[in-house]
């Protein structure tokens, strides 16, 4: 497949793996983490956002809409994710511009051409591009056809993965990355689906197989209030990595940056009064991980 749904790229990223890196958002996530940041990703489709501050409340968008997915209720403006089909001719019927979409298609080329603009500032800094989301996997026969194109360049080329996927997907797409920024989002299978919709056994097993095959791996845990961030689950991510053989984690705090676009998506944001974690509160958690002789750091 020669397209692929991406809701944005981003140039001059530099967390998002060594160096500079330009880094393309891909659209669709088989997890639904209540404290996702970038909750546009997650449908796998193209998606209407509403802005209230922009809206005027003419209504015209609503006929504008033939598949009948448009409407007012109590003051504001709904649509119906189920009759939404992405055709975006909404758009042009509203004159404030509060209806924009978020996704498209790109090809291959398109992308390729774009990520070339900045190769020189990816040489200079070893840098690359990184695949993000939402999660790349979901499309990958894009993957097949978008890595080679983007190694003919000598580019380095990072995954940012939830690490879900069918074990033929990811040992089939995988190596193709020169380096997987893999979650663990917790140690726990329960807990881990409790928050995220999904168990966790399959994302281990292919962090396992990715391990076992040498493939160049940086474990990133998202460190989230009540969910994952006592000191016990320190210990126990400690006895899963070591169990692993992992010697490396990177620490991600909890911020509230997706805060913005849940209003946007019309939906209700689970963190909205939940405090944002700094490195200065994980000193004793990141200091488990040191004392067990694994480089823990942000
Ligand atoms: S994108 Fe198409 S189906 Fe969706 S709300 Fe707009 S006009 Fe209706
Ligand atoms: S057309 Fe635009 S400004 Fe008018 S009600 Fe619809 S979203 Fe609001």
């Amino acid at each position: 497949m020669d397209q692929g749904l991406i809701f944005n790229i981003q140039k001059f990223s530099i967390h998002d793996g060594p160096g500079i890196r330009t880094t393309v958002f891909f659209k669709g996530c088989p997890l639904h983490c209540r404290w996702c940041a970038n909750p546009e990703s997650q449908s796998g489709k193209i998606v209407i956002l509403w802005d209230a501050k922009k809206c005027s409340g003419c209504k015209k968008c609503i006929p504008g809409c033939k598949k009948g997915a448009i409407s007012f209720q109590e003051g504001r403006i709904v649509i119906d994710r189920n009759k939404c089909d992405g055709c975006q001719e909404c758009l042009a019927f509203c004159p404030q511009h509060a209806l924009t979409r978020e996704g498209e298609s790109r090809s291959v080329a398109d992308i390729v051409a774009l990520c070339l603009q900045d190769k020189d500032f990816y040489e200079e800094s070893n840098g690359g591009v990184t695949l993000s989301g939402g999660e790349a996997l979901l499309q990958p026969a894009f993957l097949e056809k978008l890595l080679p194109a983007l190694k003919a360049h000598d580019i380095h080329v990072a995954l940012e993965t939830t690490g879900f996927a069918s074990a033929a997907t990811f040992q089939k797409i995988a190596p193709l990355f020169d380096l997987l920024l893999f979650d663990v989002k917790h140690h726990d299978s329960i807990k881990h689906r409790e928050m995220t919709g999904v168990t966790n056994e399959q994302i281990l097993a292919n962090l396992l197989w990715a391990c076992k095959n040498g493939l160049e791996i940086l474990p990133r845990i998202p460190v989230i209030p009540d969910f994952n961030n006592s000191l016990d689950d320190a210990r126990s991510f400690v006895a899963l990595f070591r169990k692993l053989n992992i010697f490396q984690v990177q620490l991600l705090p909890f911020h509230q940056f997706g805060q913005g676009k849940y209003d946007l998506l019309n939906r209700k944001y689970a963190y909205g009064n939940i405090k944002a974690l700094y490195k200065e509160d994980l000193k004793d958690y990141q200091e488990i991980f040191i004392q067990n002789g694994i480089d823990c750091f942000f």
